[in-house]
């Protein structure tokens, strides 16, 4: 299944529809009737890019100059 856009020019409408890339694509708007359907580049369904992990910073452990030299108290 893939999922397309659709634009009606008579009504302006536009919706989605999922079919098989081998079925026939929609003519008839769904809300007006005519045959002015056309389809439009869908973006639907694809996903740009992965998912972002982000790392915390290194922790700087007192001592190695990290706390700017014993002004955190425990060194
Ligand atoms: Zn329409």
């Amino acid at each position: 299944m893939a999922l397309y856009d659709y634009k009606c020019d008579a009504c302006g409408v536009s919706f989605e529809r999922d079919h098989p890339m081998s079925a026939p694509p929609v003519k008839v708007c769904p809300e007006c009737g005519a045959e002015k359907v056309r389809k439009i580049l869908s973006t639907g369904g694809i996903q740009i890019g992965g998912s972002r992990s982000v790392s915390p910073p290194p922790a700087m452990p007192c001592g190695s100059g990290g706390c700017g030299g014993g002004m955190c108290g425990l060194g």
